[in-house]
């Protein structure tokens, strides 16, 4: 499915560079921290292979929340970048709100800029944050009904706990948001229809947790290292590749157990992540197309 948005995208990518309007996303990048350069690295691959311009500046760990601010304002200003993304998390000493503020809401492409938030809230909607967003393409390309239904949202972080649980709002379902003080996390898990885990807590998702039937959508995205946690929370097809490399990437989900009694599954990793950047390049697109 992802593959599918980046092939629709394709015409609006070439008709746009044709005008002399290719699409551009500026990417900031600061520290070391090397899950965030695997992210941006898959990002800006897949800009490559859309045909959309990309730049990255990396900044040293040490950056101050003005220097991250200074990039993000020479973005601003320039015309062949359209889309601006901040890679989180910044360290410590970056100010990510003030880093966030200062990015022109019409090249917000992650959606995480106040103005977006607040249309977002508002149902009239400019950039929506990217993993929600294509979650919701997920489910409609998929002819999941949601009108009607019952969703439960597990996490309420701004990037994807709360945009998730707005969309599926506004698409009519009843949405109920849990968080690390819920009480009785499985019983209200399994009223929902919908279930989507955004916790970041390897295999907290078990088959307790799921009506029988129910969609479940796995956002998570943890790495295990230790053999008897993989044991546990892999899949049997997964081990071989587990002790080849030493390590494995499991969602919030506990696949093992669900599997069996969940209506569909998005699959960690193939699942929501590669949704995700088709959205950040949707963003793009739109962002570019919206100044020509
Ligand atoms: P986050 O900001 O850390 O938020 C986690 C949320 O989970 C919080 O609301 C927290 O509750 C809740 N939580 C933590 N422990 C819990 C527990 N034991 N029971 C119930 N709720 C609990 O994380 P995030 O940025 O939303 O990301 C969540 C996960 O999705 C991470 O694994 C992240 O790597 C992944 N992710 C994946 C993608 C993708 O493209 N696939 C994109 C973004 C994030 P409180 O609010 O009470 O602390």
């Amino acid at each position: 499915m992802a593959q599918q948005i980046r092939v629709e995208l394709r015409p609006d990518v070439e008709r746009l560079t044709a005008q002399d309007a290719r699409p551009g996303l500026g990417v900031v990048l600061v520290g070391d921290h090397p899950a965030s350069a695997v992210y941006v690295s898959s990002k800006t691959a897949a800009c490559d292979e859309l045909g959309i311009h990309h730049e990255t500046r990396r900044l040293s760990p040490r950056a101050t929340t003005e220097d991250v601010v200074a990039v993000v304002d020479d973005y601003n200003r320039r015309g062949d970048i359209h889309g601006i993304l901040v890679q989180l998390p910044l360290p410590p000493q970056v100010d990510a709100v003030r880093v966030l503020d200062a990015v022109d809401p019409a090249k917000d492409v992650d959606g995480f800029h106040p103005d977006n938030v607040g249309r977002l809230v508002q149902k009239r909607p400019r950039f929506v944050p990217c993993t929600p967003a294509g979650i919701m393409e997920l489910l409609q390309r998929h002819d999941i009904e949601v009108a009607g239904k019952r969703a439960v949202v597990i996490g309420r972080s701004d990037i994807v706990g709360k945009p998730m649980a707005l969309l599926l709002m506004h698409a009519n379902a009843t949405v109920t948001v849990c968080h690390s003080r819920t009480s009785n996390l499985a019983g209200v898990a399994r009223e929902a229809d919908i279930l989507v885990a955004a916790i970041g807590r390897p295999g907290l998702v078990r088959a307790d947790f799921v009506k029988p039937g129910a969609v479940v959508v796995d956002v998570g995205m943890n790495t295990v290292e230790d053999p008897a946690l993989a044991a546990d929370l892999l899949l049997p097809s997964r081990l071989p590749g587990f002790e080849k490399r030493g390590s494995a990437l499991v969602g919030d989900v506990h696949a093992p157990s669900v599997t069996p009694v969940a209506g569909a599954l998005t699959p960690v990793p193939g699942g929501v992540g590669p949704l995700t950047i088709a959205l950040l390049l949707k963003n793009t697109v739109r962002a570019a197309a919206s100044v020509t």
